[in-house]
Formats: C-alpha cells, structure tokens, sequence
C-alpha cells in the first residue's frame, strides 16, 4: 500500500513537472516572440557631394538615423539630395550606425569610400564597411587626395563643331574655356585639386566628332569624367542665347532634387558686383535661382538639363549614363551647378562680359569657396 502510494506520488510530481515545464515552454515562446525584432537592414548608401543618404527596409527608411561615438549625433533624412549626413562635420574615428536605436545591418562585403574635399590642405577619407553583419563608418585624416581623384571638376560647355551661342563671330565655346580655365586657376589658388571637362577646343572625349554625332556619354566624356575623377561637386559654364533678343541677365540651375543654397552663394555675389538676373523664367523659379524638371517625364522629378541629372549619381536619377556605363558605381555623384553668365547674343551683356568676364567668374569662384566652406 506504501508502495502503491509512492508510486502515485511520483506520478502526479512528474505530471505537475511535466505541466509546469509545458506552461514555461509555452511563456518562453511566447516572450522570444515579442523579444525577436527586425533589425533595420542596409538597402544602400548614396552620396551626393558630401551629404550621405542611408536607405533601409524594411520600413525603416523615414526614421531619424544616429552615428554613435564618444558622443551621439543624430542625423535627420532629408528630401534634399545636398542634405543629409555632411561628411566634412564628421571628427575622424570609428562610427557604428543605427536607426531608431538598433544597430543597421550590412550585406557581407558591403563596401563604400572616398573623399570629402580638401580643406586646409587636408581630406578626410570615409569607408561604409560591414563589419560583423554591422555598418559601420571609419573616417581617416588624410593629407593628399589620390592622383586619379580630384574635388571639383569644371566644365568649360560645348567645344569642337558644338559653338553653343554665337553673335557678331563670337563663339560661345570660347568664352566658357576662357572662363574655365580662369576659374580653374582661382581654385587651385584656394587650395583645392580641379580638373576641366575640356582644355582645348573639342567636345570632351569625342576630338574631331561632328555636332550630329555627339555623345556626352562616352568614355572621356562630360558625364563620365565626373565618375572618374570622383568629384564631389560640378559646375558647368556657360553664356546663354535667347530667340527673344530682349533677354538679358544670369541663371543659375541646380538639379530639381537639390535645395538653393549654393545657389545663393553665388547669387549674393553677382547681386554685389551688380550684375542682374533674368527673371523671365518664373516657372523655373525666381530671379535666376532656377530649377528645371524634364518635360518629357515630369512624374519621375527628375532634371531637364543632363549635366545635372546624369552626374548627380542614383540621387538625381540619370537615365541615360547608366545603359551606356552599367559597370560604373552611382552610389557617389557630384553635385551640381550650372551658370549661364549672361546672354551672349544679347549685344549690351556681351559688352558686359568683355568689361566685367574676370570678376564675374571670380564672384563664381568665391560664392561656390563660400558654400563649400573652404574659405
Ligand atoms: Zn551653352
């Protein structure tokens, strides 16, 4: 009988373990299922001049994103292709990188670099890594650009059998050289590495092609030496024509993904040297501050002029470059400017351009040194 007792003693013990360790499974399950969360995954990073743009799914592509070092900094997505994550801010250091306060996971071989522009004789060199399935960024001073990279590439427009605007034997493509090749010099001048589209009298890539034939797309040509330079900031000369003879003044175009603050820059400086804008664009914006969407596609937001939308990287939505180039990475683009200085085939501005050309692309110069923050 003892016995027989004991035996149902242990019984019903192992049935209550049994339960318990049944209920306690059940809880654990229950907890690592609320405990298990989505780690925000790295989609890709762009870099459109210096600003820094994560993208991440699933879904967490609108939260505020944080660079974690001795000290916290939270950065803020913008709309703006030219805000963002501003490289240059950044101390040099090893970053890991979250989205609202989890870490961000990155392919394996995850890989992006370059080089923020030379300040005080210095460039800081950013690499994007993944490092144990994380994200993380390290930032190196460093004293001199590589030879094959530069900081800002000038592109003197037209050239060869391309004139641009002409009036009374003068050649718009002459003009922009000229003014390149004088900008050029004021940007070494202030410490930084430019390279030009062009040097001579040809379309860039393309010597001895004819107009019809012209391919900005070509190896050599505008689009691609930005690539190949890794220039963090273009800009694009030209003098402008007009049918209506009246037109008269500057216009400066940023891509339609940018905010106007380099414009701005530059404008505040022909303002106070005293030349005027055209202001006869009000579709574009106002006073010469303006921005063009592509006419055919106005949907897809992206840029009328190519200069612009084909250099900018994935942020500016090329749609040309990437069928002719697919092996180039458009994770990096420049930002870009173009200035139309005044109207060549207006005879009152081009008597102004040969009286004022040198302080006109100075005034250029030291609006763009100014939005860089190299002076
Ligand atoms: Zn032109």
């Amino acid at each position: 009988m003892y016995r027989f007792l004991k035996i149902l003693a242990s019984l019903s013990l192992a049935t209550v373990l049994f339960a318990v360790l049944l209920w306690y499974g059940k809880e654990v399950n229950r907890r690592a299922e609320t405990v298990v969360w989505a780690e925000p995954f790295l989609d890709n990073i762009y870099i459109y001049g210096e600003n820094v743009h994560f993208t991440l799914e699933p879904g967490f592509g609108e939260d505020v994103l944080l660079i974690n070092k001795q000290t916290r900094r939270y950065f803020r997505p913008s709309v703006y292709a030219n805000q963002g994550l501003y490289l240059p801010e950044l101390e040099d250091g090893v970053y890991r990188i979250y989205a609202s306060d989890l870490s961000i996971q990155a392919p394996k071989d995850f890989e992006l670099s370059g080089y923020t522009i030379t300040r005080s004789g210095q460039n800081l060199h950013y690499r994007f890594l993944c490092e144990q399935e994380r994200l993380v960024l390290y930032v190196d001073c460093a004293l001199a650009l590589p030879e094959e990279v530069f900081d800002i590439i000038i592109d003197a427009g037209h050239g060869g059998d391309n004139n641009g605007a002409t009036r009374r034997g003068r050649l718009e493509k002459e003009e922009n050289l000229r003014a390149s090749l004088y900008m050029a010099e004021l940007f070494k001048a202030a410490g930084l590495k430019a390279a030009l589209t062009r040097e001579g009298d040809y379309i860039p890539g393309q010597p001895g092609v004819a107009e019809a034939d012209i391919d900005p797309y070509v190896m050599g040509g505008r689009v691609y030496l930005a690539y190949s330079t890794q220039a963090k900031y273009y800009i694009s000369n030209h003098l402008n024509a007009s049918t209506r003879q009246a037109m008269q003044g500057w216009q400066l175009y940023r891509s339609v993904q940018a905010d106007a603050g380099w414009q701005q820059a530059v404008a505040a400086n022909f303002i106070s040297f005293g030349h005027t804008p055209n202001d006869n664009f009000k579709s574009f914006g106002t006073e010469g501050i303006y921005r063009r969407y592509s006419q055919d596609n106005e949907n897809t937001g992206s840029d009328y002029y190519y200069i612009l939308r084909e250099t900018g990287g994935k942020l500016t939505k090329p749609r040309s470059f990437i069928k002719v180039h697919p092996e180039i990475d458009l994770r990096q683009g420049a930002e870009g400017l173009l200035v139309e200085y005044l109207f060549l085939d207006n005879t009152d501005d081009l008597d102004y351009w040969d009286e004022n050309w040198r302080g006109l692309v100075e005034a250029v110069a030291d609006g763009c040194l100014t939005y860089w923050g190299v002076k």
